[in-house]
C-alpha cells in the first residue's frame, strides 16, 4: 500500500482500519547472499539500498531484539554535516542530501525537520575553532554560517544572553540544513521499503557465531533460531561490534561506552532550532511532541549498562539551565542509555575485514543517526560490488594501521 493524501481520504471512510502488515514477519531461509547482522537504522538501510540500487534481494537482516530497539530507537536524532575534515564531510553530507527526500523515497514520513542546528562559542578558542570549521565546511560546499553575538540573540531568543553567565554567549556557528527526524520512523520506514522488495526482517533471532570453511571465507551465522547460511555478511551492531566481530577472531579497535539522553514533560514550542555547546557540554532540541530532548555524555569507562551514571545525567541538566535557565522549572520525564562504539580517531569504520566475505560498519559512536541513510548507501556499495564506494574509501579498517586517521574527536557537543 501506497501512503499518500488520497489514501488517507479514501481509510477515512472505513475507519482508517485497512492498513496492512508494514514488513513481513519473516522465518529464517537456509540461505541467502547476504546476511546483515544488525537491525538498526544502519543495517536496515544496507539492506534496502542492497534491493533498490543493486538489484540483490536475496537477503536477509538478522536481529536479536526488535528492529530500531538499539541506538536508533534510543539517540537525539541531530542531523548534521559540519563535519572538519574532508573525507567526514563528504560521507556526512552525502547523507544530509539523501535525508531530504527520505519520506518521498520510503513513502514514509521520517519527519525530517532542518530546523538548523546552532552551535554555540563562549571563548576565543571556541571562535577560532568554530570558525576554522565554518571556512572548512564552505570550501567543500556544506552550508554553515558564523552568526555574531546579536545574531544568535535574534535566531535563537530564548538563550541567555546574559554577560555575567559562567560563559557568555560571544557568537555560533549555524548549519541552517541541520536539525532532526523521527528516530523510530528511520527503522520501520527503511523495513518497510526493504522487506517490500523481498528482503527478509529476522527479529528475536541472535547471532550467537559466525562459521568459516577451509579457505578462511565466512558459510554463515549461528543463531538463536538456527544457522542460516550466508555468501557475505555484514556487521551492523554498533556498541556490540567488537563481541560479534570476535566470533569470527576479528579485533576491532573499538571501545563501547554508555551515552545517555533524557526528556522533559511535553510543553508549548518553546525551542525551534538545535542549540548545541560544547564548552558548557550540553544539546537540546524540543520534539513534536513537545519534549526537550537533552543529550548527555558517555560515561567516562567502558561498559555495557544501558541505564548509565546518574552525574553524568545531572551535569547536561546543569549545562541546559545554563543556557536556558527558563528550562530549571520543568520536570524530567525520562531518561535513558545506549551502547555507543568509539574508535580511537572517533570517525567510523566501513568495509572489508581480514576475513573473506566479512563487512564491518561500526565505530559511529555517539554521531551515527545523522548518517544512516548515506551509511546504508556506501555499505551496500561494497557489498554488492566487493570495492568501497569512493566516499568510504577514506574509513577502511587498514587506517589504524597506516595512520592515515581522521580525528573527529572534537565533532560533537558531548565529549566522548
Ligand atoms: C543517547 C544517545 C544519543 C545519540 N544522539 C545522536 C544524535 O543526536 N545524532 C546522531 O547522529 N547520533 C546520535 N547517537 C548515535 C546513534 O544513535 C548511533 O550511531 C546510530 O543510531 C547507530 O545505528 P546502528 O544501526 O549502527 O546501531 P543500532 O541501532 O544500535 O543497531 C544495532 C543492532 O544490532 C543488534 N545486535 C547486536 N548484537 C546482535 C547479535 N549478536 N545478533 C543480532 N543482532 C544484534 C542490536 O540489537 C541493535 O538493534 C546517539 C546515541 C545515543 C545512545
Amino acid at each position: 500500500m501506497r501512503f499518500s493524501a488520497l489514501t488517507l481520504l479514501r481509510s477515512a471512510f472505513n475507519g482508517q482500519t485497512a492498513y496492512p502488515q508494514q514488513w513481513r514477519k519473516a522465518e529464517p531461509r537456509q540461505c541467502y547472499d547476504i546476511v546483515i547482522i544488525g537491525g538498526g537504522g544502519h543495517g536496515l538501510a544496507t539492506a534496502y539500498y542492497l534491493a533498490k540500487e543493486h538489484g540483490i534481494t536475496n537477503v536477509a537482516v538478522v536481529e536479536k531484539g526488535w528492529i530500531g530497539g538499539g541506538n536508533t530507537g534510543r539517540n537525539t536524532t541531530i542531523i548534521r554535516s559540519n563535519y572538519l575534515f574532508d573525507e567526514s564531510a563528504a560521507l556526512y553530507d552525502h547523507a544530509l542530501q539523501l535525508w531530504r527526500n527520505l519520506s518521498q523515497d520510503l513513502n514514509y514520513n521520517v519527519m525530517f525537520s532542518p530546523r538548523g542546528v546552532l552551535m554555540l562559542a563562549h571563548t576565543v578558542h571556541d571562535i577560532q575553532s568554530i570558525k576554522r570549521h565554518v571556512h572548512a565546511n564552505r570550501l567543500n560546499g556544506i552550508d554553515n554560517h558564523w552568526l555574531s553575538r546579536q545574531q544568535v540573540a535574534e535566531f535563537c531568543p530564548g538563550l541567555n544572553m546574559s554577560r555575567d553567565a559562567r560563559y557568555p554567549i560571544v557568537g555560533a556557528a549555524l548549519q541552517r540544513s541541520g536539525g532532526t527526524a523521527r528516530h523510530d520512523a528511520v527503522a520501520w520506514g527503511y523495513a518497510r521499503a526493504a522487506s517490500a522488495r523481498g528482503v527478509d526482517i529476522i527479529e528475536n533471532c541472535m547471532v550467537t557465531g559466525i562459521r568459516r570453511g577451509a579457505d578462511g571465507a565466512v558459510t554463515g551465522v549461528e543463531t538463536s533460531r538456527g544457522f542460516i547460511g550466508a555468501g557475505k555478511i555484514g556487521v551492523v551492531t554498533a556498541g556490540r561490534s567488537s563481541q560479534v566481530m570476535a566470533m569470527a577472531d576479528v579485533r576491532l579497535p573499538i571501545e563501547s561506552y554508555p551515552l545517555q539522553a533524557l526528556v522533559s514533560e511535553p510543553t508549548k514550542p518553546v525551542l525551534d532550532c538545535v542549540v548545541m555547546s560544547n564548552t558548557v557540554h550540553g544539546y537540546v532540541s524540543q520534539s513534536d511532541k513537545g519534549e526537550l530532548v537533552i543529550g548527555a555524555g558517555s560515561d567516562a569507562y567502558a561498559g555495557y549498562g544501558q541505564a548509565g551514571s546518574a552525574h553524568v545525567t545531572a551535569q547536561a541538566v546543569e549545562a541546559v539551565c545554563e543556557l536556558f535557565p527558563q528550562f530549571a522549572r520543568m520536570r524530567m520525564l525520562r531518561n535513558w542509555g545506549g551502547i555507543v562504539d568509539l574508535t580511537p580517531d572517533r570517525s567510523p569504520i566501513i568495509g572489508a575485514t581480514p576475513v573473506p566475505g566479512l563487512y564491518a560498519n561500526c565505530g559511529w559512536g555517539t554521531g551515527g543517526f545523522k548518517a544512516t541513510p548515506g551509511s546504508g548507501h556506501v555499505f551496500a556499495h561494497i557489498l554488492a560490488t566487493g570495492k568501497p564506494h569512493p566516499i568510504a574509501a577514506p574509513f577502511s579498517l587498514d587506517r589504524f594501521v597506516s595512520g592515515r586517521l581522521i580525528n573527529e574527536a572534537a565533532a560533537a557537543a558531548v565529549a566522548h
